[in-house]
């Protein structure tokens, strides 16, 4: 009966908890366990593997429940946060022994997807960013604004459309935004489709008002103190690394929606979803998981200003010529730790000894750094250089406090130096002394007894006692020592003077722990106050960093530094394929070199399966996007244009397998560039319309190409396999036909890999299915229906594939076989000029007839003629 009431008081406890927190599971501390109960349990037993038990297994309506052991709590937490959930972390907030009652338990932490901090080697180089959106009354005017929690980074910026805040979400990779109220339903909905976890808070005002100082419009400055609310809310914790919040703007970088980063792998291969094989796999030889992550956020970001972009060139340009010097430098960098987060962790009060030996390991680097920049003597450094604090006085204060192999635990001694505060000495002394005096008690009590294995042990129970073996109980005089305890084997005693001792000893011992556990968070908020300046150290470490990346890689893969023009001309001679050619190797890789005047404005691009058009334009997207990072090329030599966007619709590889490229898809990026490009956009549309059927497609493609061309005049790549579109040069004066070259030789399709000016003549698709290993009957087949439908629709259809039929020849087969040998046929007419003339004849009369003065039937009668006659022809 005791049993139940107590059971059901600590449910009740439990439900007004979990009442709190809905959304999340609730870890509720029960001794040395965190316990799940209710739907939490179940769920939670399925997500983590545990095992579902429950409680008052025997009443009517059991409560289900499981449990994970508190030490290895963190990775039950970080599965489920992983996994897009939240966690309350709910702790015994007094000691059981003392509680009157029911202990008193308190959530003390919201672990949330975009809030978490943990510091696995894998999420080093990611930032983990939370944002949180506003709206203003008219809907017109967004705030955003993110956070990276283990960092304290904080920016903000203003944005005019929905659109806008969602490929910013997406471009910031935030697992979680953070809502005010019931705004922004719409904006919710798209987010949670795309996996993304919506919170909601009401922006309050902040403690620390100060850190919205630099944001000056109101959707701003409540988006930071939505964002702000949120994590002290969630958080419950110091957060006195948080920086300063930055406004930015977001179109003062090269645009690229979500969908071309991800064609273009930039940072994610889309088979595996890693970083090896994508642009920043090749790019990134940073030492530090700082200049890693700024790595991607350079990344993520291209510059726009010719002077920022040139700025960075010539740091890397600089770092690329000194070999020895840069050596020297990514030597002091390996040594760095990760100092961003360290201050995060100072400022949660988290970390231990060895976190601050890390800090002043790594700021023993920075005098290596200076002199490293002080040697290269170039004034482009002098910013950086200012931004390298070496906080020698934070690091002299650690390496005076703290041992130089500290342990874990700050609690139980042995972390602050000898001589670092006489107090601790005096209790470290008598702790000794005491310990010496045991020893000698030993050895005279040895001599003194004749029992040479006499002991003076310690345990918890008894404290410290001698023992003597059973054996040697006999040699013992009488009365010598006062009996504590009877084992099987042996005896245990003490003396008045041990008793003494002991005091002494365990006094002391507690003493110099808890006092070194003062002097350790004495000197952990002494470094907090210099947060800032680590912070500002890290910044410049970074960028150090990522600059010293550039100038590794270009130099090992012989990439050299583009300059830029503003008069619309693309020139590249050839280039490479960053990713591909290290797939392939340097030997392999066929470079490419791409020529665009400021009067070309399209390059059409034909070529057979396989040949390389889509990695063609990729290249030259990727170019463009190293260039605008700041970093050189993969090119003999590179002259561009700076680019305000990139537009691509370029299918992955497996987009057709997986049924993704569904021509709607296709239709919604090429509209979104047709929307939004300018003329100093760059725009690739690769087999745009092979989504739906050849009219449909042909159709559309053109179309879509003479809106670029006559309205947009955008720098546009446009591939495609539809031979009809080729004639287009003749009637637009900025594009411009070019291929990629393959020749047959013994009836197989050799890939050049070469682009060439001028159309391709043939479309190799059955000598590409034959390469493929398909079989010879399948293939003639092939050939045959490709010849019916030729000789159906009147069309030009250059498929040609090498004879291995008996079949008497049909006189298009021959004809085909012909032209293979001949130069390339004229290709069926799109321009008024090469009409016949029944054509031109009936488009005269179409275009004289007077529809108002005839009857219905009359027309009718018209067209039929019309007809006739076409079909005559
Ligand atoms: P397409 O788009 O014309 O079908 P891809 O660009 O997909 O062809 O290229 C097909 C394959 O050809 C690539 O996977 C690559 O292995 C190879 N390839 C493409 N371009 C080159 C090149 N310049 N040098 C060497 N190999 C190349
Ligand atoms: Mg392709």
């Amino acid at each position: 009966m005791v049993k139940a009431t107590k059971n059901t008081a600590m449910m009740e406890q439990y439900q007004k908890i979990k009442d709190q927190y809905p959304d999340a599971f609730l870890f509720y501390r029960i001794g040395d366990f965190y316990e799940l109960f209710n739907d939490d349990a179940v769920k939670g037993a399925q997500l983590l593997e545990l095992t579902l038990t429950a409680r008052n297994r025997n009443a009517d309506d059991p409560i289900p429940m499981c449990g994970v052991p508190h030490h290895s709590a963190q990775n039950y937490i970080d599965t489920l946060v992983d996994q897009g959930y939240k966690v309350a972390i709910c702790e015994q907030v007094e000691d059981p022994k003392l509680a009157k009652g029911m202990v008193k338990r308190e959530v003390v932490q919201l672990v949330t997807p975009g809030t978490q901090t943990d510091n696995h080697a894998e999420t080093a180089k990611v930032n983990n960013y939370l944002t949180g959106v506003v709206v203003d009354e008219n809907q017109h005017q967004f705030g955003l604004a993110y956070i990276e929690l283990s960092t304290g980074e904080l920016k903000a910026c203003q944005l005019d459309s929905q659109d806008a805040v969602l490929n910013e979400i997406i471009n910031l990779n935030s697992k979680e935004v953070v809502v005010a109220g019931e705004q922004l339903t719409s904006l919710t909905a798209q987010l949670e489709k795309l996996g993304i976890l919506v919170s909601h808070a009401e922006p309050a005002p902040i403690a620390n008002e100060q850190l919205l100082a630099g944001l000056r419009s109101s959707v701003l400055h409540q988006a930071g103190e939505l964002l702000l609310t949120y994590v002290t809310e969630t958080q419950k914790r110091n957060l006195a690394h948080i920086q300063p919040a930055v406004q930015y703007q977001p179109n003062s970088f090269l645009k690229l929606d979500h969908n071309s980063q991800y064609n273009l792998e930039l940072t994610k291969n889309i088979r595996t979803g890693k970083k090896a094989g994508t642009l920043l796999g090749v790019l990134d030889d940073t030492k530090t998981a700082m200049g890693g992550r700024k790595l991607k956020q350079w990344l993520d970001r291209p510059l726009l200003q010719p002077q920022q972009i040139e700025t960075r060139q010539r740091l890397v340009k600089t770092l690329l010529e000194h070999y020895y010097e840069r050596n020297e430098l990514r030597e002091a960098l390996v040594q760095v730790y990760d100092l961003e987060r360290l201050a995060g962790r100072i400022a949660f009060g988290g970390v231990n000894g060895r976190d601050l030996m890390q800090l002043a390991t790594s700021l023993a680097q920075i005098p290596k750094v200076k002199h490293v920049l002080d040697e290269l003597d170039t004034p482009e450094f002098a910013d950086l250089y200012q931004q390298l604090d070496d906080l020698h006085d934070v690091k002299e204060l650690i390496e005076a406090a703290i041992v130089s192999e500290p342990p874990i635990s700050v609690t139980e001694g042995g972390v602050i130096k000898p001589g670092y505060n006489e107090k601790l000495d005096q209790y470290r002394d008598a702790m000794q002394n005491g310990k010496h005096w045991l020893a000698d008690l030993e050895a005279q009590e040895r001599q003194a007894t004749g029992i040479n294995n006499l002991k003076v042990k310690y345990n918890r129970v008894f404290g410290y006692f001698i023992e003597v073996s059973k054996v040697n109980l006999a040699k013992l005089p009488e009365d010598r020592y006062s009996r504590v305890q009877t084992l099987a084997n042996a005896e245990r005693f003490t003396t008045p003077e041990l008793k003494a001792k002991e005091t002494i000893i365990m006094e002391a011992q507690e003493k110099s722990q808890s006092l070194e556990y003062e002097l350790f968070t004495q000197l952990r908020d002494q470094i907090k106050q210099e947060i800032p300046r680590v912070q500002k150290l890290a910044g410049g470490i970074a960028s150090l960093d990522v600059l010293q990346s550039f100038a590794h890689v270009s130099e090992r893969n012989q990439f050299v530094q583009p300059t830029f023009n503003t008069e619309h001309r693309l020139q590249i001679t050839n280039g490479r394929h960053p990713v591909v050619e290290t797939v392939l190797g340097p030997q392999e890789y066929v470079p490419n070199s791409i020529e665009m005047d400021p009067e070309t404005q399209v390059l059409l691009i034909t070529g057979p399966n396989m040949s390389g058009k889509s990695t063609y334009m990729r290249q030259l997207a990727l170019i463009v996007v190293l260039a605008q990072m700041g970093c050189f090329v993969p090119a003999e030599a590179a002259e561009l244009p700076i680019f305000d966007q990139i537009f691509t619709r370029i299918g992955a590889a497996d987009d057709l397998i997986s049924g993704k490229s569904t021509f709607m898809v296709e239709m919604k990026e090429a509209n979104q560039a047709l929307q939004t490009a300018t003329s100093d956009s760059l725009i690739l549309l690769d087999e745009l319309g092979r989504g739906t059927s050849t009219y449909d497609g042909v159709a559309l493609a053109q179309a879509i190409i003479e809106y670029i061309h006559n309205y947009i005049h955008a720098k546009t790549l446009f591939s495609t396999h539809y031979h009809e579109l080729t004639d287009l040069d003749q009637e637009l004066k900025h594009l411009q036909n070019i291929h990629v070259g393959a020749v047959e030789k013994d009836g197989q399709l050799v890939f050049l890999h070469k682009i060439m000016p001028g159309p391709a003549d043939k479309s190799y698709g059955i000598n590409v299915a034959r390469l493929a290993g398909l079989p010879d009957q399948l293939l003639e087949r092939a050939q045959t229906v490709l010849d019916q439908l030729e000789a159906e629709n009147g069309q030009h259809v250059t498929t040609q594939v090498r004879q291995s039929s008996q079949e008497p020849d049909t006189p298009t087969k021959t004809e085909k076989q012909l032209e293979l040998l001949a130069p390339a046929p004229q290709p069926q007419p799109v321009n008024s000029s090469k009409l016949t003339s029944t054509e031109k004849q009936l488009l005269k009369a179409i275009k004289q007839t007077d529809l108002m003065g005839k009857t219905p039937l009359e027309l009718m009668n018209l067209v039929y003629q019309w007809q006739q006659q076409l079909r005559k022809d």
